[in-house]
């Protein structure tokens, strides 16, 4: 099941954020298709994407996106390995950030962050742990981050 959250932006845009699963369940169309104008998706509640929610993502994006502005904010993790596998995944929508896995080996704790793709050079970006104050290490390959810094402009 795959809800929705929309809200209208001062200037004009439109934020849509989407919260649940992207699977058979998820209809993207009705959930996406009524919305006019820029379009800011927020991903951060999204939980799971399975192989036919990504099939189906792909080709709303690539009718949504086709003649307007469409940004995606805070990729989750699930979202994110399936972007990497997978050609266009966000059509041409802009990705601006993304949710990333960091653990605290002092606390034995992990957590996912917000990074913006502008952080990001060759490497993650260096985030301390909140109770300890050391540094956490990223925890995955850093071309994890692939589908944020592809098309950055
Ligand atoms: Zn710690």
């Amino acid at each position: 099941m795959l809800e929705r959250l929309i809200e209208k932006r001062p200037d004009g845009r439109t934020t849509v954020m989407l919260s649940g699963f992207i699977d058979e369940t998820a209809d993207l169309e009705a959930l996406l298709g009524d919305v006019e104008g820029e379009i800011a998706l927020d991903l951060s509640a999204v939980q799971r994407i399975n192989s036919i929610g990504a099939h189906r993502w792909i080709i709303t994006l690539a009718r949504l996106t086709a003649h307007r502005r469409v940004t995606v904010e805070a990729v989750p993790y699930s979202v994110g390995m399936q972007a990497n596998y997978v050609a266009n995944f966000f059509a041409r929508a802009e990705v601006l950030s993304c949710l990333a896995p960091y653990a605290c080996a002092t606390c034995e704790t992990s957590t996912n962050l917000l990074i913006h793709r502008d952080e990001v050079s060759l490497r993650a970006p260096t985030r301390w742990c909140k109770r300890c104050k050391n540094e956490l290490v990223f925890d995955e390959l850093d071309g994890y981050l692939d589908f944020l810094v592809r098309n950055r402009s």
